[in-house]
């Protein structure tokens, strides 16, 4: 039976063409700045939205940490929506390894909420309290449901901290699917913030990688710290190539992974106004065994929440698998609360 994988976007696997560019790839020791497919990622990642300079990481998690790590140190504190990335999937890193505490503000779609956080913010009143060095947000959100932040959200964002003398921070590690969903260019989102962070391993379908990217001495000391904490790869041309490959083949086609959400949003009964791109969260009361059943006709979901069914499109998704799932949920949903 084909295997209709929903779970992440994370699960897809290279293409023929795109493990031939990674066979091809000039290489050399990164760790020696000597790679030139790397550094050809790192321009052209940099370019795109406008910064400086960029670093090539092996996840996204280490994007974020280094990211932060640029913007705020031990004992400062970074401000961001309670259910961020940062915060909840990152397992305490920015805590663990650069000092920081965070505190939230909750939004059920993941978005701005400039009244909470002009609430939320601290000024450094000297040695009393914790002073805000940063505001982090995350286009699009996770676990929002893949929701974009408008540009003029950021935009007001960008202006209140520029006042205040607060950075901001950016994981963009699904940036892509905004910028294809909104048509809002990716230097647009590039400039609100200080520093970003952007996986190419999410909708994109490298294998690995990630990068952040800011002004060139936050890269230049994110070099040092990625090699502390033992990031710095060798011969990684061959990782990079595979997100150039990305970047010119896989970027556009986003439009049918967010095509192929709303499809199977309509076939759950989840509106799909709701759904601005790859990602459908589906509330059902019979969450878990939807996600049994789905399983044994070939249909991976993912159970996020007692009650929530998690649906992500990607690249080794095609209309027909969509339209076979669709079938497959839509049955479910009305048989879920009979049994
Ligand atoms: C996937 C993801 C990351 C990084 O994840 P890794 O698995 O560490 O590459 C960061 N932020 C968001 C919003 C994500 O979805």
């Amino acid at each position: 039976m084909n295997i209709v994988d929903l779970r992440s976007d994370t699960v897809t696997k290279p293409t023929e063409a795109m493990r031939e560019a990674m066979a091809r790839a000039e290489v050399g020791d990164d760790v020696f700045g000597e790679d030139p497919t790397v550094r050809a990622l790192e321009e052209r990642v940099a370019d795109l939205f406008g910064h400086q300079a960029a670093l090539f990481t092996p996840t996204g998690s280490m994007a974020n940490v280094l990211a932060v790590r640029t913007l705020a140190g031990p004992g400062r504190e970074v401000l961001c929506e309670s259910s961020a990335h940062i915060a909840r999937a990152e397992l305490g890193a920015h805590a663990a390894y650069t000092g920081i505490t965070m505190r939230t503000w909750t939004d059920p779609r993941g978005q701005i909420d400039l009244p909470a956080i002009q609430g939320l913010f601290a000024p450094d009143m000297g040695p009393f309290f914790v002073p805000t060095a940063a505001i982090s947000v995350e286009n699009t959100h996770n676990f929002a449901g893949g929701a974009v932040l408008p540009l003029s959200d950021l935009q007001e964002l960008r202006e209140y901290a520029d006042a205040q003398g607060a950075k901001v921070h950016l994981d963009g590690a699904r940036i892509w699917n905004a910028h294809v969903a909104t048509g809002v260019p990716l230097a647009d989102y590039g400039r609100i913030a200080d520093v970003l962070a952007v996986c190419l391993s999410k909708g994109l379908g490298a294998p690995v990688g990630s990068l952040l990217a800011g002004a060139q001495d936050a890269i230049d000391e994110s070099r040092i710290w990625r090699k502390r904490m033992g990031g710095g790869m060798r011969q990684a041309g061959i990782l990079a190539a595979a997100g150039l490959h990305a970047l010119d083949h896989h970027l556009e086609r986003l439009a049918d992974d967010h095509t192929h959400a709303r499809l199977l949003a309509e076939a759950c009964g989840v509106d799909p106004a709701t759904v601005d791109t790859n990602i459908v969260v589906w509330e059902h009361p019979a969450a878990a065994r939807i996600v049994d059943r789905a399983a044994a006709e070939g249909v991976r979901v993912a159970l996020v929440g007692p009650t929530t069914v998690r649906l992500v499109t990607h690249l080794d998704l095609d209309k027909a698998d969509a339209e076979r799932a669709a079938t497959v949920l839509a049955r479910l949903a009305g048989d879920g609360d009979r049994q």
